[in-house]
């Protein structure tokens, strides 16, 4: 599992994270809400490592990744993350860019990869499109592909930020079904997330964000349907 303990994160001018636990178990997913600025993104990058902690630890499985030495392309192999847009590398196919990080990182030769990736992209859809660059498909097969590279490293958590918030409207749905199938497929997952009727559906635990602590959080069904605190409560009333 993914365990957080005592995170902060603090610029010279602002204090973003102040002190977050949390943890997210094999298969669960994980949601994410709060205001805009609220700390979700920055979270999510220290959880990944690409932001430095100003303090508190990261455990994967027992292992502090967060600790001084670690191999951090180790560990970003270990902990997929997949933004709001912009993930794909635009001069590389779409097979090129899952296999990347499966023939480098991974050290799979290039067949093992593209089978691998094929199969991947046969399952949402994309199975004749893997030798199309990424702005010769929708920006809704673009973040499809983009999460199916992440998956097809098997990391043992997927941070997801704002995923569908750049999509057209009717392209939300299909990048909605893929993270349906990967929770039923048991892929472990946090994402920070606007679609609370989604995160409402999937997530079995729901953490309330509000100025980088965590103020309410629960069970999702119980959360959504009975929030306790005034600030909570607005929050869900707001964005209804
Ligand atoms: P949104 O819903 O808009 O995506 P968020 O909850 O993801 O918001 P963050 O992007 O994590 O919020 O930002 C939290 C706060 O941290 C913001 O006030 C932002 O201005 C601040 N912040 C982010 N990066 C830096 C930085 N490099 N230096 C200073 N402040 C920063
Ligand atoms: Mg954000």
């Amino acid at each position: 599992r993914l365990r957080v303990i005592g995170l902060k994160k603090h610029y010279t001018d602002r204090k973003v994270l102040n002190g977050i636990d949390l943890d997210v178990y094999p298969g669960q997913i994980v949601a994410l809400i709060g205001s805009s600025g609220s700390g979700k993104s920055t979270l999510l990058r220290c959880v990944n490592q690409v932001e430095e902690l100003t303090d508190g630890q990261i455990f994967l499985d027992g292992e502090e990744v967060s600790a001084p030495g670690v191999d951090q392309d180790r560990i970003r192999a270990q902990i997929g993350l997949v933004f709001q847009s912009f993930n794909l590398f635009g001069h590389l196919s779409i097979l090129d860019n899952i296999t990347l990080a499966l023939r480098h990182v991974k050290k799979m030769d290039r067949a093992s990869a593209e089978e691998i990736a094929l199969g991947w992209l046969k399952r949402i859809g994309l199975g004749d499109r893997g030798d199309s660059y990424p702005d010769k498909i929708s920006g809704g097969q673009q973040q499809r592909a983009a999460i199916v590279r992440a998956v097809a490293m098997e990391p043992k958590v997927l941070l997801l930020d704002e995923v569908t918030s750049a999509l057209d409207p009717e392209l939300v749905g299909e990048v909605l079904d893929l993270i349906r199938e990967l929770k039923s497929g048991g892929t472990t997952i946090l994402m920070a997330t606007h679609e609370l009727s989604f995160a409402k559906e999937v997530a079995d635990w729901v953490i309330f964000l509000e100025h980088g602590e965590i103020y309410e959080q629960g069970e999702a069904a119980e959360f959504f349907a009975n929030p306790k605190l005034p600030r909570t409560i607005e929050f869900l009333s707001r964005m209804q």
